[in-house]
């Protein structure tokens, strides 16, 4: 259990810059990431919804990719319709 502060100078981008996934592929909650309730458990644990949802989303595009990306019509030409 800890929290985090912001040198003197700094702004609450940095906050922001911490939040900022990986490549999509490395996601980052805790209070340290929270621009809006840093230092609490509430930034803690909103945080972690928050990338929760953000991976949500991210697998919803890829399914939705992967629907786009179907064939829409059945190839019949390589069906033999001889009797
Ligand atoms: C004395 C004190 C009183 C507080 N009182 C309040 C309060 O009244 N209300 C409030 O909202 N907030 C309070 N806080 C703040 C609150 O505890 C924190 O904001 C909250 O716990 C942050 O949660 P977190 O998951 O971001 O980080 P943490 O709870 O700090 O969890 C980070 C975890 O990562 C682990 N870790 C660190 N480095 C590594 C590593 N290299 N590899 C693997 N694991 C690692 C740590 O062991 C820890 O378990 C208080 C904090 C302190 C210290």
């Amino acid at each position: 259990m800890a929290y985090s502060y912001l040198p003197v100078g700094c702004d609450g981008s940095l906050y922001d810059d911490i939040a900022t996934p990986v490549a999509n592929k490395v996601f980052f909650a805790g209070e340290a990431t929270s621009r809006a309730f840093p230092q609490t458990v509430s930034g803690a644990y909103t945080s972690g919804l928050r990338e929760a949802c953000r991976i949500l989303d991210l697998e919803e595009e890829a399914q939705q990719t992967v629907l786009d990306e179907r064939p829409t019509d059945l190839d019949t030409s390589a069906v033999n319709m001889e009797i």
